[in-house]
Order: C-alpha cells, then structure tokens, then sequence
C-alpha cells in the first residue's frame, strides 16, 4: 500500500515491525498532512536510516498534474495521471454559492473515486468508455492535498462526484474518508463530505451503519423505473422502490438529510408528470432536490430543457413544499461533467504522449 494509504494505527503497526518507537507514525503524519511535506528525505526530525526505509518502501506514487482548465477565480479542472499513466479529473470550486444552494465560503473538491465506470448511465461521460479500475485510498487523499496546494486556500468541504461510482469502491472510499476526517490527517468534518451514488443499495444500507456522519447524495434522474430505468442501467438492479427503502433506513440511522440530484434532460425526465412523483417521492424520504439542467457531452445526443421548463419543474416541487434548487451557475457545468476533460485529452493525445 502507497503511503497515503495508511491510517495511524497502520503507520504505527509499521514502526513497531521496524524497531522504531511508535511516535514516530505521529511525526511522518505531521509531516505528510500539516506540514504538506512530499519528500521523505526533507523530514529532518527522522532519523537517516528512517527515512532510507521509508525512501525505499515507499518510492513517490503521486499524482501528476498534467492539465488544467477554468478561471483562478472560477471552478478549475485538474487532470492527473496516475503511476500506471490513467487519467482521472478532479474540479475545485471555490467560495460560491456551493452545491447546496446557500451562500457560503465554502471551497469545495470534487473528488473522482475510480477510472471510468461501470455502471454505464446513458448521459454520463465517465461511463462512456467503460471501466478502468479502482482508485487508491491515497490516489484518494492525493487529490484533495495537490489541488489544496494549487489552490493556495484551505478546502473545507468534499463531494465524490468526480468520475466513477464511489460505492463500488467501497473499502478504499472509506479508508479515505477516515484519513480525509482524522485529526491527524487531513481534518475536513465528516459532515462536510457528500457522497453521491447512483444508486448501490447493499452499499447505502452498508454507508448506514457506519458512525460517521458524512453526507449522502442519490442520483435520482427519474421518478418512475420506466424513465430511471432507461437513463440509468443501476435501476434494473434495484429499482426505486428498494432505494427508497433503504434511503428511509439510512436517514433513520443517521438522523441527517440526503440529497436527490435530479439532471433535467429535455424530453426524457423533464415532464411535470415526472416533477409531482419526485416531489412524492422526496418527501418519503424528507430529501432536499438538486435540480442540474443537462450538461451536453460531445458525442451524445441529450440536451437540457429550456429555462421555462426548468423553472416550471422547479415549481412543482416548491409548491409541494420540497426544499429545492435548481444550479444555474456557470461553474458548476464543468464540475457536474466530469470524466469530460480526460475523453478531451485522450483523443487529443497518443497514450505515449500522456505518460511524457
Ligand atoms: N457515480 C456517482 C458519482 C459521480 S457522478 C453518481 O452517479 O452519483 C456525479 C453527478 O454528476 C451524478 O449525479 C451524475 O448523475 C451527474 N452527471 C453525470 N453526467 C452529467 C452531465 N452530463 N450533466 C449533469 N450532470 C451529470
Ligand atoms: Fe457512473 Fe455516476 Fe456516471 Fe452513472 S452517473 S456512469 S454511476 S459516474
């Protein structure tokens, strides 16, 4: 495992098996997570031999950056190969009006959780070419301490809406929320981390039972299995009666609000019809409503409907009493559209042509 991997106790269980007092885990945290320090050599209150071991078992597997898009003063995009030369994204939005509607100084990450995905929703840009393979907890970790650093400003709250489906990452998800959430590590409050799924039931159930208090964000897109069903192949697995139950259980065992995001794509889920079931089905579960207009993907043929129509659906569900918003700004286009930037750059470049 990378070293970004590793909790404390794994860090002290290392020092023990290598002869060395236990405080040291505390030192090597303090220098990895407060002091942002990335090279083992540079960690002065080390002893020699230490950091040798240390050089050796842990040969540096950071994450490169290697393209980035948007404004310094708007929503950035970060593409980054990893050490078998894969590409994931990661967005930084800074103080804005978040993804929640309120404003607020939050500067948030959208964090990618896997290389591609195999859950193939028919709109989506990161399923498009399938799935690659699983992110590390550290390739995890990583993003948020290198876009941190390029951003030069504190990040305070965390969402897994990049590219791929956090809970079919389950264990390496959770070892990076815990490192992510430790004091001795990176210190973001479980209550500022959002993930969002398309969908796992056993997961969610799973998410559930654990203490921490982070956040969970379903993506609803459609209120009846016909239309869910045909944008997103997850719900022949388990169908929104089952998500529903087990978002009833969840928000009973944590005593917290889950988010539905709802994309309006023209013609397929945008139909008041469809706008009063969600409405129904939100106050089920007491969620609040994330209306996203459709953010086009090249090569598909799914466009967001216009403005009278969001604005139309977006009634529907307030006069029902449902706390609701509809993203109108700019930014976020680019952070609800991840896994676009690497399909850019993929076909722009030879795979060689990556890895220089
Ligand atoms: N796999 C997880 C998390 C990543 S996707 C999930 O599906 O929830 C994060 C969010 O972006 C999801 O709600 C997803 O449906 C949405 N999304 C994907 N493609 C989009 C697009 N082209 N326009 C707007 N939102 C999109
Ligand atoms: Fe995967 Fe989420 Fe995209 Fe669906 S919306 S393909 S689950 S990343």
């Amino acid at each position: 495992m990378e070293a970004l991997s590793l909790t404390k106790s794994d860090w002290e269980e290392r020092m023990l098996a290598w002869e060395q007092p236990v405080y040291r885990a505390s030192q090597i945290l303090e220098w990895i997570y407060q002091r942002r320090v990335r090279e083992w050599q540079d960690m002065s209150n080390l002893p020699a031999t230490l950091r040798e071991k240390l050089e050796a078992e842990f040969p540096s597997a950071r994450l490169v950056k290697i393209r980035e898009t948007g404004a310094h003063d708007t929503t950035r995009k970060f593409l980054f190969r990893l050490s078998d030369g894969q590409l994931i994204e990661s967005v930084l939005i800074p103080a804005s009006p978040a993804l929640y509607g309120e404003a607020s100084d939050r500067r948030t990450i959208c964090i990618s959780s896997q290389v591609g995905c195999a859950y193939g929703c028919k709109f989506c840009a990161s399923g498009l070419e399938g799935w690659k393979r699983n992110l590390t907890a550290g390739e995890i970790v990583d993003q948020f301490l290198q876009v941190e650093a390029e951003g030069g400003e504190k990040i305070n709250n965390i969402v897994f809406m990049g590219m791929g489906e956090p809970m079919a990452n389950y264990d390496n998800l959770l070892r990076a929320i815990a490192i992510l959430n430790a004091p001795w590590g990176v210190g973001v409050g479980a209550r500022h981390m959002t993930v969002s799924t398309s969908g796992l039931v056993p997961r969610i159930r799973d998410l559930g039972e654990q203490p921490l208090q982070v956040r969970l964000a379903i993506s609803f897109h459609g209120a009846t299995d016909e239309v869910r069903g045909r944008i997103m192949p997850v719900n022949k697995k388990y169908p929104i009666e089952e998500l529903l139950a087990a978002c009833e259980d969840y928000v009973r065992s944590k005593k917290q609000r889950l988010t539905f995001e709802f994309i309006l794509i023209r013609d397929i889920n945008d139909s008041l019809e469809q706008a009063r079931l969600l409405a129904q089905q939100a106050r089920r579960v007491n969620a609040k409503v994330n209306l996203i207009p459709y953010n086009t993907v090249e090569g598909l043929e799914w466009e967001r409907p216009e403005d009278s129509r969001q604005e139309a659906f977006l009634k529907i569900l307030q006069q029902a009493e449902i706390e609701a918003t509809l993203r109108r700004e700019k930014g976020h286009d680019i952070a609800a559209a991840c896994g676009q930037l690497r399909l850019q750059v993929e076909k722009i470049f030879a795979p060689t042509q990556i890895l220089i």
